[in-house]
Order: C-alpha cells, then structure tokens, then sequence
C-alpha cells in the first residue's frame, strides 16, 4: 500500500536536502519551506528518511476508508 507523507513546516528549515536527494519529489515553497509534489517519487526515495532535520512526516492512515 502506497505511503503518504507530509511536510511538517514547524521543522522544516529550507535546507534544501530533500530537493536535491529526491529530484522532483519535493520543491522549495514561496515561504522557502519544503512541498510535496511526488508522493510516489518520495517513497521511493525513502520518505521520511529523506530529511536530516525530521520534517517529512509519514502519515499513518489506520483507519480503512469506506
Ligand atoms: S530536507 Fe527537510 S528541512 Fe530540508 S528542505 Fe527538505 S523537508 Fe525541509
């Protein structure tokens, strides 16, 4: 089953590594804060592992959608 994850903007200091480890997954915002474009493409990349500063977030959905 497909991962998603999600930016946490509180961590995210526009370092910039996840855009240039994972090239077209995530881009640098107009407020210079990380946005996920590829949801896929950053899977592949190893999600939240991406990030050294912990702010790409897997976001679990337990509950089974109806
Ligand atoms: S690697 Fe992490 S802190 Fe750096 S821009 Fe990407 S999400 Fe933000």
């Amino acid at each position: 089953m497909a991962k998603k994850f999600r930016i946490n903007k509180n961590r995210c200091i526009g370092c910039g590594t996840c855009v240039q480890s994972c090239d077209k997954a995530t881009k640098l915002g107009g407020d210079m804060k990380a946005e996920i474009i590829d949801q896929e493409k950053l899977e592949e990349c190893g999600g939240a592992k991406v990030c050294p500063f912990g702010a790409i977030e897997e976001i679990r959905e337990d509950k089974t959608k109806k």
